[in-house]
């Protein structure tokens, strides 16, 4: 079985967020399961700097009426034997736009025509013929209408890992695409203006969606009309007259990368039984870093944008303030959260430390030294941070959504509390504070979120399944 993942970012090419990791790790994952699996992603001047590839071949594509030329890379996944592809375009395809830029549209475009050339190239020059592409969140969400339009019987999933971003652009970027308005579905006829949404296109399009937990895919039907990806899934499943699948698989972590007993990243590496130490010597170094005292460390990871609850944070300040504890953030994101996570920092210097920037080694030390992590997100798809914290022994304080619902036992492994209400992120946050001074059960609960398994594992199986049921029902 041969599967072509699509994606914009890759780890450790290049990563913004969790898409960046699922689409580093979950290829290797399949591989382990038998699937020949390759990954084709931008290449960017921000990859090609850190990573120079070879240049193997070259195609042509034509967009917005244009020819343009579009050179193909080819590098491993490290680690692994995952072949890479990342495909080069000065005008389209060599810088990363900023999430404002209405760049982004044309360039996700232009990406996805040039991922269905990519596949004619192979199957041509390399032999190689996908038997599915799996694409990933919107950025590659038009692949299954451009395989259509070209009358191209190639099988697609969609996965989508975040609902809140599903790149509404203008229909011009059809005719820049060559695609006639009456082959996209989710056209927005307004009195002036047209609206296209990439993400329905690609729901339309493919044959089967999936989203990145159960608990999520549940929140997303249950949404109803609320959210348009509920009437887009309900239309198709309409049209098509039949029960639609859309499942969710929950993702895991990358157990090479994130493995507290051999990250060269930390201070002092430790394993299950070396925690308590090895904590204490990570923590030790950080908080003399950041000039904070020795004492209990809550720590914010993530981008700093609404979903992530930091206005949660702010609200619940008086109490954390009371708790004789340090808190570290680290993020970067929107202006207005990031003046939020300032503001924090400004506000209260004896015990807040914000870091405003992306730093993935300070990340992996951050996770290693806090004691308790909060994620007081309004929804989280899947989530990866929490996964991640447990695995170096940091207990999650997290709100009661999507995949946090599905990966902490509320008391065993970490803490829930009910999703955006302040008085019980309070509540909770006692709890978790007051169970820490009790160094027994405070041992039981690192154990176990140490021992709880977030491999790729049992995800990579139910991926299997799944292609091995839409390849079987297509032949
Ligand atoms: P999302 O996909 O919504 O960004 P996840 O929890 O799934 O959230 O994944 C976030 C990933 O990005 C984790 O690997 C986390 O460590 C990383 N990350 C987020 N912000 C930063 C940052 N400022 N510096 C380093 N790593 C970060």
């Amino acid at each position: 079985m041969k599967i072509l993942f699509a994606a914009y970012e890759c780890a450790p090419f290049f990563k913004k967020g969790g898409l960046g990791d699922v689409i580093g790790s979950l290829p290797i994952a399949l591989q382990k399961e038998a699937i020949d699996v390759a990954v084709v992603m931008p290449y960017y001047d921000v990859v090609n700097e850190a990573y120079p590839q070879k240049k193997i071949g070259e195609i042509q594509i034509v967009f917005h009426g244009k020819l343009a030329t579009v050179g193909i890379y080819r590098g491993k996944l490290p680690g692994s034997r995952v072949t890479i592809y990342f495909l080069r375009n000065k005008q389209y395809m060599a810088i990363v736009n900023a999430a404002v830029s209405k760049e982004k549209y044309k360039e996700f475009a232009f990406f996805s025509i040039a991922i269905v050339e990519l596949v004619f190239w192979l199957t041509e020059t390399q032999k190689w013929k996908p038997d599915l592409i799996h694409c990933h969140d919107w950025h590659t969400a038009l692949v299954p209408l451009i395989l259509k339009k070209h009358l191209i019987a190639l099988p697609t999933v969609l996965t989508i890992h975040n609902m809140s971003h599903q790149g509404t652009g203008s229909t011009g970027l059809l005719d820049m695409m060559h695609v006639d308005d009456q082959d996209a579905k989710v056209i927005k006829r307004g009195e002036r203006i047209y609206e296209l949404n990439i993400l329905g296109e690609g729901i339309f399009h493919s044959d089967v969606v999936t989203t990145v937990s159960e608990t999520y895919a549940q929140e997303i039907l249950d949404s109803k009309s609320e959210d348009r990806i509920y009437t887009y899934l309900k239309r198709k499943e309409e049209e098509q007259g039949k029960r639609f699948i859309f499942q969710g698989i929950m993702n895991g972590i990358d157990y090479t990368v994130w493995d507290p007993a051999k990250d060269d990243l930390l201070q002092a590496p430790y394993t299950m039984q070396t925690y308590e130490v090895g904590k204490l010597k990570n923590k030790d170094v950080l908080l003399k870093k950041l000039q904070l005292p020795d004492r209990l460390t809550f720590c914010f990871i993530g981008r700093l944008v609404n979903q992530k609850g930091i206005d949660l944070i702010s609200k619940a300040m008086d109490t954390i303030a009371d708790f004789d504890c340090n808190i570290i953030l680290l993020g970067e994101g929107e202006k207005k959260t990031e003046e939020a996570v300032r503001l924090l920092a400004k506000k209260y210097p004896s015990f807040v430390r914000a870091e405003i920037f992306y730093n993935e080694p300070y990340s992996h030390q951050l996770f290693a030294a806090s004691d308790f992590i909060l994620i007081p997100s309004h929804f989280e798809p899947c989530g990866l941070i929490q996964m991640i914290a447990m695995r170096y022994g940091t207990i999650p304080i997290a709100s009661k959504t999507g995949g946090l619902v599905d990966s902490i036992q509320h008391g065993k492994n970490g803490f829930l509390f009910e999703n955006g209400s302040v008085s019980d992120f309070r509540d909770v946050m006692k709890k978790a504070v007051h169970l820490y001074q009790d160094k027994k059960k405070r041992h039981a609960m690192i154990t176990s979120a140490m021992e709880t398994d977030f491999s790729w594992k049992k995800s990579a199986i139910s991926y299997r399944e799944l292609y091995t049921k839409i390849l079987g029902e297509r032949i």
